[in-house]
């Protein structure tokens, strides 16, 4: 017996009562990370949402087969089919090789993910691109046996104005699209049209290359997704995640080319996006200024890596959420408060065959809904007590993972990352500038020292001994 779950499917644009292929099994692909920098917290919701989704789907009853790939060759720095393959940027960046640089930020990767309890898919089913390059090569000559592909002089192309319902998934105005187009698209038939095969260049030897029918090159980023998923699922499968980033060219196109080799209507069932966090003043995510945020740059300044998984669930996934230093503080606030209510229950008492809680009934299994299930947590814990509340705690925790069974273990890693530490001479000079700036009065500059300090995760307060700098 299943519960059932309810989804916002974005290809129809609404929520749908899930059904799966295959009675209580459900299968799920998830874009995995381009392993050639850490991933900043904004990459982490995404694959938060795949998480929450596959808990749900576990405790309503389903046995999920959850696959997610790692993409180590051929994501270009600009999505379409400009710039440079991110590993080669990275392989000047630090002068490794391609696959020294994708074992080490996929090692990073797992660490992020296992700190926010994230759970991962294991060996085979955390495919890498590199690793199916017949399978890509293979599928590109299934389209151009179809007659959608074309050459030109930089690679293989698939033909976006062969297929009828091309851009269904981003309802794109393909019409518009192409009659607006004023920007050069060089070789290109149509602005859509996208690569499938990369030629490298006749001059030069590339780093990553292999032989093709269509000579030495690297496999377009899309084609990937398309080519793990269908060795690894089949034609069909039921269920496929990523950022909102995706829908207009990614998945777009991993639609198009997935149908069209397998001569299907519909590869995917079900289509989920998660919205974007967006950062506050402080915290500014640009990867080129240098301090773009991670998760292991959240516990140098002294906080849990739970606090963003719980400051990520009060927003539900298809709205955008927002970070700062207030708000992550705020959360973590909140999450020490449940794991002292939490350290008291005695989770023994839970009774292991009960229906499931409101909490994940309607809450979760209705989209997703994290925020809704926060809110009832919290009310569970006002008017629960003993079995019942042990009960209700475990089975959220089974989705949520805030740490709630261990929760007294969680405090003392909290106590330990925000014990007061010796503050750096640096940061000292810093206050004692700011106050020599503000006795002269230049309020412009003791702000804008008052802003470095907040940005290395102190705030400065005021007390009747002078100024003194305390952690965020
Ligand atoms: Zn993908």
């Amino acid at each position: 017996m299943v519960t059932h779950v309810k989804l916002y499917n974005t290809l129809h644009r609404e929520k749908e009562i899930f059904t799966p292929r295959t009675d209580g099994e459900v299968q799920v692909y998830t874009c995995g990370p381009t392993v050639y920098h850490d991933a900043h917290i904004g990459n982490m919701r995404a694959f938060m949402t795949a998480d929450i989704l596959k808990k749900t789907l576990k405790l309503a009853g389903y046995t999920v087969h959850h696959v997610m790939n790692i993409t180590d060759v051929g994501h270009l720095t600009d999505d379409g089919d400009a710039g440079e393959d991110k590993m080669l940027v990275a392989m000047r960046r630090e002068g490794k090789t391609a696959a020294e640089i994708a074992e080490f930020y996929t090692e990073r990767f797992v660490t992020d993910a296992e700190v926010l309890n994230i759970d991962l898919p294991q060996g085979k089913d955390m495919p890498r691109a590199t690793a199916y390059i017949p399978q890509q090569i293979e599928m590109v000559q299934q389209l151009e046996a179809k007659g959608y592909t074309y050459q030109t002089s930089d690679g293989v192309y698939f033909d976006t104005s062969k297929l009828k319902d091309y851009g269904k998934l981003a309802k794109l105005d393909l019409e518009n699209l192409n009659a607006g187009e004023r920007v050069s698209i060089g070789e290109k038939r149509n602005p859509t049209d996208f690569a499938l095969w990369k030629l490298s260049p006749t001059n030069a030897k590339r780093d990553m290359e292999w032989d093709s029918p269509w000579g030495k090159g690297f496999p377009g980023w899309h084609i990937e997704c398309s080519a793990m998923s269908r060795a690894i699922f089949g034609d069909v499968f039921d269920i496929h995640t990523g950022g909102i980033d995706h829908i207009p060219v990614h998945h777009t196109n991993e639609i198009a080319q997935s149908e069209v080799a397998c001569g299907c209507e519909k590869h995917v069932n079900y289509w989920l996006h998660n919205e974007f966090v967006v950062l506050g003043q402080g915290a500014k995510m640009s990867k080129s200024s240098g301090n773009f945020l991670t998760v292991a740059g959240l516990q140098e300044k002294g906080f849990h890596p739970l606090a963003l998984r719980y400051l990520y669930l009060q927003t539900h996934y298809r709205k955008s959420v927002k970070f700062d230093w207030d708000i992550l503080a705020d959360a973590q606030t909140a999450l020490k408060r449940l794991w002292q209510r939490s350290a008291g229950v005695d989770f023994n008492t839970r009774n292991q065959t009960a229906q499931l809680s409101e909490v994940i009934q309607i809450a979760l299994c209705d989209d997703l809904n994290t925020a809704e299930a926060l809110a009832k947590l919290w009310d569970g814990l006002k008017q629960l007590e003993g079995a019942e509340l042990a009960t209700m705690l475990w089975q959220a925790e089974e989705v949520l993972s805030l740490g709630l069974a261990n929760a007294q273990q969680m405090l003392d890693e909290l106590a330990k990352l925000t014990a007061v530490d010796d503050v750096s001479a640096e940061l000292q000079e810093l206050l004692a500038q700011r106050q020599q700036a503000r006795a002269a009065k230049d309020f412009a500059q003791a702000d804008a020292l008052r802003d470095k300090i907040l940005a290395a995760g102190y705030k400065v307060v005021d007390t009747a001994d002078g100024a003194k700098l305390e952690r965020i």
